[in-house]
C-alpha cells in the first residue's frame, strides 16, 4: 500500500501526484495505512488526453481481440483477488470474506460482457427503401468517468468498466476518497491493455467535477449518494453529457406469515447488516406481518446477536464502519430515533470491544412508519422494525419513500409474491433471495436512486450511442427529387 500511496495511474504507470496529500486511516485500527493527492488540473487534462488517444487504438481493434483482452482482465482480477482484499479491508474495514469476494465477481461482468459486446454491434432494419439496407450502428461514447463509492470499490468499478470497456471505450475512475489505493492496486490487471485505455485519479469531489465538465470527456457513470448524483448530473448537463445515476436506496424489507422463520431470521440479518448495512440495497425498514411480528422480532434478535463483530482480518462476520465520521452519524441516527419513540431492541451502542476504530453493534429499533428513520438512507448497521396489519399495508409503506433501488418480500404464497413484483415501486425485486445479482439482469433504480442500468444488455447501452446509416447499393438518382411533378401541385391535385 505504501508503494501506491500518493500516486495515480496516468498513461499506464503509477505516477506521483504533485495535489495536496491527505492520509487516510484503517478504521478497525484507527492507525494510517496510507495517503492519496487531489488530482491537479494539469493531471486531469494528461489523463483525459491518454484516455482519448488509447480509446482510438482500442476501437480500431477487432471485436474477438477485445473480449479475449477483457478475458485476460478478469483473469488477473481473480489472481490479484486476494491482495487488493487485503488492501480494501484494511482501507475501509469489511471482513475479508466479502473484500476478497469482490475481485470474483468483478471478473464475472468483464466475462460476461467481453461475450455480450462482440455477439452485435446494432441492427440491420427492413429498409424503408427497396434494395437498401438500413441499420443502426452502434459506437462507443468515447472516453467514460467513472465516480464509485467506498462501500463496493472493486465490484462497482468493475461493473462500470466492464460495460464501458466492452463498448469500446476508455475509462477514468476517481474513487472514493476512503477507498483510493484498493481501486490503484486492481491496475496490473488492465496493463495488457492500451497504455491510458484505464486510468486512475484520486481525490475528492472537486477532482470529479473537473472530469465530468471537462471538454473531452464523453460519458459519465456515477454511483454514490444523491446530494453528489445531483451535482454531477448538473455538470454534464452543461454539455448534454450522457449520465449513468446509481443513487441511494431506502430499501423496504417485507415479512409475511408464510415467510419459514429460520430462513427469513437469516436472510434479514444478512440483508441489514451485510457489510456493516453499507450497502446500497441494505434492507433498512422492516415491515413484518402482525401475526409473526414476535415470533420474527425474537429470531431476528438471536441472529443478530450472534454476529461476531472486529477486526475484518480475523474471523469475524461484521467489521467496523468505514470511518469514524459514518459511525458518528449512525450514532446521531439512533438518537434522533430514540428521542421519536424508538425502542432499542439489541445494540444502539458501541461494543465493548474492540474499544479503538469505527465500531458499532448491529442495531435493531422497533419504530412506527412515521419516524424520520423510515425516510431516509441510514447507511449503517441499523434495522428499523414496523408492525403491519396486512400486504395492503406493507406495500403501500413500502412506496412511501422517494427513493426507489431495491425491495424485499417473504412469502410462500405466490400471489403475494406477484403482487410484490408489480405493485412495489423499484427497479428490482427480490422474492425470498435477498441482495442477489445477476450480471446478465439489468441493475439500477427509480424515483431520486437514479436512472439508466448497469449490468445486462441494458448496462452495456449505457456506453453506447446509436447512429442511423442507409446504404444504398447503387449512386442512382431518387424519382422523390426534384423536380416535382407538376400534377403533384396544389393546383392540379386541389382543384
Ligand atoms: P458519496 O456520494 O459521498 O461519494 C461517492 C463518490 O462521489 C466519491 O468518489 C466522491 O468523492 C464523489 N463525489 C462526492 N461529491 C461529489 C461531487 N459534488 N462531484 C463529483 N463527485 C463527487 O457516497 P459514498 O458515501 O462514497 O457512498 C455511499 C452512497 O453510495 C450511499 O448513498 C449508497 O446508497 C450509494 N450507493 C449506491 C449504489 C447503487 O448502485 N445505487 C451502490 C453503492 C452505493
Amino acid at each position: 500500500m505504501s508503494r501506491i500511496s500518493g500516486h495515480h495511474f496516468l498513461n499506464g504507470v503509477y505516477q506521483a501526484g504533485a495535489g495536496s496529500s491527505h492520509e487516510t486511516f484503517d478504521p478497525a485500527t484507527d492507525q494510517p495505512v496510507g495517503s492519496y493527492r487531489d488530482a491537479t488540473l494539469e493531471e486531469v487534462d494528461a489523463a483525459v488526453a491518454a484516455a482519448n488517444a488509447a480509446q482510438k487504438v482500442w476501437w480500431s481493434m477487432s471485436a474477438l481481440d477485445r473480449a479475449t483482452a477483457l478475458h485476460e482482465v478478469a483473469t488477473r482480477l481473480v489472481e490479484r483477488s486476494a491482495t487488493t482484499g487485503e488492501c480494501l479491508t484494511r482501507e475501509m474495514g469489511k471482513p475479508y470474506r466479502e473484500s476478497n469476494w469482490e475481485g470474483g465477481a468483478s471478473a464475472s461482468a468483464f466475462r460476461y460482457y467481453a461475450e455480450l459486446a462482440r455477439h452485435d454491434q446494432g441492427r440491420i432494419a427492413g429498409p424503408a427503401i427497396a434494395g437498401q439496407m438500413h441499420m443502426t450502428l452502434k459506437e462507443p461514447l468515447g472516453t467514460i468517468v467513472s465516480i464509485v463509492p467506498f462501500n463496493f470499490p472493486v465490484l462497482l468499478f468493475g461493473w462500470q468498466a466492464a460495460g464501458a470497456l466492452a463498448a469500446g471505450n476508455a475509462i477514468i475512475v476517481k474513487p472514493s476518497e476512503l477507498t483510493s489505493l484498493t481501486v490503484l492496486s486492481l491496475m496490473p490487471a488492465f496493463d495488457h491493455l492500451p497504455a491510458g485505455l484505464v486510468q486512475v485519479l484520486t481525490g475528492g469531489a472537486a477532482v470529479g467535477q473537473a472530469l465530468v465538465g471537462h471538454e473531452h470527456t464523453h460519458g459519465v457513470a456515477f454511483t454514490g449518494s444523491v446530494a453528489a448524483a445531483r451535482a454531477v448530473a448538473k455538470t454534464a448537463a452543461e454539455r448534454f453529457k450522457p449520465v449513468l445515476t446509481e443513487a441511494s436506496g431506502n430499501d423496504p424489507f417485507i415479512v409475511m406469515p408464510s415467510a419459514p422463520l429460520d430462513a427469513v431470521a437469516r436472510g434479514a440479518t444478512f440483508a441489514a447488516f451485510l457489510n456493516c448495512g453499507q450497502v446500497c440495497t441494505s434492507a433498512e425498514r422492516f415491515y413484518v406481518h402482525t401475526d409473526i411480528y414476535d415470533e420474527f422480532l425474537g429470531a431476528f434478535v438471536e441472529q443478530t446477536k450472534a454476529l461476531r463483530i472486529g477486526n475484518g482480518l480475523d474471523a469475524v462476520d461484521i467489521g467496523p464502519m468505514a470511518s469514524l465520521r459514518e459511525r458518528d452519524r449512525v450514532e446521531r441516527l439512533v438518537a434522533r430515533a430514540v428521542e421519536q419513540g424508538a425502542r432499542v431492541v439489541t445494540g444502539g451502542r458501541r461494543p465493548s470491544a474492540p474499544t479503538s476504530g469505527a465500531f458499532y453493534e448491529p442495531t435493531i429499533l422497533e419504530v412506527s412508519h412515521d419516524h424520520e428513520i423510515m425516510h431516509g438512507e441510514c447507511f449503517g448497521p441499523i434495522a428499523p422494525v414496523c408492525r403491519v396489519a396486512d400486504l395492503d399495508e406493507a406495500i403501500r409503506l413500502a412506496n412511501d419513500s422517494v427513493l426507489g433501488l431495491g425491495a424485499n418480500i417473504y412469502t410462500e404464497v405466490l400471489e403475494e409474491a406477484f403482487r410484490a413484483v408489480h405493485e412495489i415501486e423499484s427497479g428490482i425485486v427480490w422474492v425470498n433471495t435477498p441482495l442477489n445479482d445477476n450480471d446478465a439482469v439489468p441493475f439500477g433504480g427509480r424515483k431520486l436512486t437514479g436512472s439508466g442500468r448497469e449490468l445486462g444488455a441494458e448496462g452495456l447501452d449505457q456506453f453506447r450511442r446509436s447512429k442511423m446509416v442507409m446504404i444504398a447499393p447503387r449512386a442512382e438518382p431518387d424519382p422523390e427529387w426534384f423536380p416535382y411533378p407538376d400534377g403533384d401541385s396544389f393546383r392540379e391535385q386541389g382543384s
